[in-house]
C-alpha cells in the first residue's frame, strides 16, 4: 500500500507523522472520506470543497490548491491500482510545540489513504439495521461548529460506544434541545406519507455528502423532500427510515429504541432511493485513469 504524505508516496510501513503533530496533540485538522466506484471517484468535488471549507473555518492553510489535491488524490489511487474502495484525505495543523498555539506549527500535514471499507454487511442493506438513541449529545454550534469535519471525533466515539452496548448499527445523536441531529457517522431520513424528511443543518447534521445526493434523487423522482426539526417522536412514528453517508452509502434503519419503525422493514421509498444512489456510483464521478 502506498500512502500519500506531504507530497510524496510511502510505503505503509514507512508513512509516519511525528508525535509533535497537533493532529494527534489536539485532534487539531480536518478530514474527509471518500468512495471510488469502478475507476471514477464519486462526487470529488463536493468533498474537496467540504475539506476546504472545514479547513478555512479552523484557520487552517491547507499547503495545496484544491486542483493539486484533487490531483494527489487520483495519484494516491492511481499508485494503489484501484478501482474501487474508500479514501480518507486528512489535513492536520501539522508539526508544533507542546503548547497548544496553532501559530507555532508553520506547515499543515497532508496524508491520503487508499484503502477498502465495508462498513456494514449487505445483509443489513437487505433487513435493516437497529439504532439506539445515544445519551451523548452532538457538538453544539456553539462549541466546535458541527459542519467541520474535524478531527475532534471523541464526541461521536463516545456515542458510537454507547451504541455498540447496545448491540446496536448505529447510535441516534440529539442535540442540546433535545432535537434530532444525525447518527454517529451517519445522517438521518424518515420517510411519511410519501415525503421525504431529515433534521436542518442548524440541528447539529454534519452537510453529508450522500445526504445532498439524497436531496437530489428525491428532486429526480418528484419525492418532497424538507428539513423541519425533528424528535425522536417523528422516528417512532416514520413509515420508513433509513442513515445516509459515503461508507454507508444508504442504509435502512428499522428499529429505533426497541420500536420498529413501519412495518420493521426497509421501504419502498427507501429501495427506489438505493436503487437510484447505486445506478448513480456506477455511472458517475471523476475518471481517476
Ligand atoms: N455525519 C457524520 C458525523 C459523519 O462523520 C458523516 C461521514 N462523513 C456523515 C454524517 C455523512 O456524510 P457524508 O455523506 O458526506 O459521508
Amino acid at each position: 500500500m502506498k500512502i500519500y504524505l506531504d507530497g510524496q508516496f510511502f510505503d505503509k510501513e514507512h508513512a509516519k507523522v511525528s508525535v509533535f503533530d497537533h493532529g494527534l496533540l489536539y485532534g487539531d485538522g480536518v478530514f474527509e472520506g471518500i468512495r471510488f466506484y469502478q475507476g471514477r471517484v464519486f462526487r470529488l468535488e463536493e468533498h474537496i470543497g467540504r475539506l476546504f471549507d472545514s479547513a478555512k473555518a479552523i484557520c487552517l492553510t491547507i499547503p495545496l490548491s484544491a486542483a493539486e489535491m484533487t490531483e494527489a488524490v487520483l495519484e494516491t489511487i492511481r499508485q494503489n491500482e484501484l478501482q474501487d474502495g474508500y479514501l480518507r484525505l486528512v489535513v492536520t495543523r501539522g508539526v508544533g510545540d507542546l503548547g497548544l498555539n496553532p501559530a507555532l506549527c508553520p506547515k499543515a500535514t497532508v496524508f491520503i489513504i487508499a484503502s477498502k471499507i465495508t462498513l456494514y454487511p449487505e445483509e443489513m442493506y437487505r433487513n435493516g439495521l437497529t439504532v439506539v438513541t445515544c445519551a451523548t449529545r452532538r457538538i453544539a454550534h456553539g462549541a466546535l461548529s458541527p459542519m467541520v469535519k474535524s478531527l475532534n471525533y471523541l464526541n461521536n466515539v463516545l456515542a458510537k460506544i454507547e451504541a455498540q452496548q447496545a448491540s446496536a448499527g448505529e447510535g441516534l445523536m440529539l442535540n442540546e434541545q433535545g432535537y434530532v441531529a444525525e447518527c454517529t457517522g451517519d445522517n438521518v431520513f424518515t420517510v411519511k406519507n410519501g415525503a421525504i424528511f431529515t433534521p436542518p443543518i442548524s440541528s447539529g447534521a454534519l452537510a453529508g455528502i450522500t445526504r445532498q445526493v439524497v436531496f437530489e434523487i428525491a428532486a429526480e423522482l418528484g419525492i418532497s423532500i424538507t428539513e423541519p426539526e425533528m424528535t425522536r417522536y417523528d422516528i417512532y412514528t416514520a413509515d420508513e427510515c433509513f442513515l445516509t453517508g459515503t461508507a454507508a452509502e444508504i442504509i435502512p434503519a428499522v428499529r429505533l429504541d426497541s420500536r420498529s419503525i413501519g412495518d420493521g422493514k426497509p421501504g419502498p421509498i427507501t429501495q427506489r432511493l438505493i436503487t437510484r444512489f447505486r445506478q448513480l456510483t456506477e455511472t458517475s464521478g471523476t475518471a481517476i485513469y
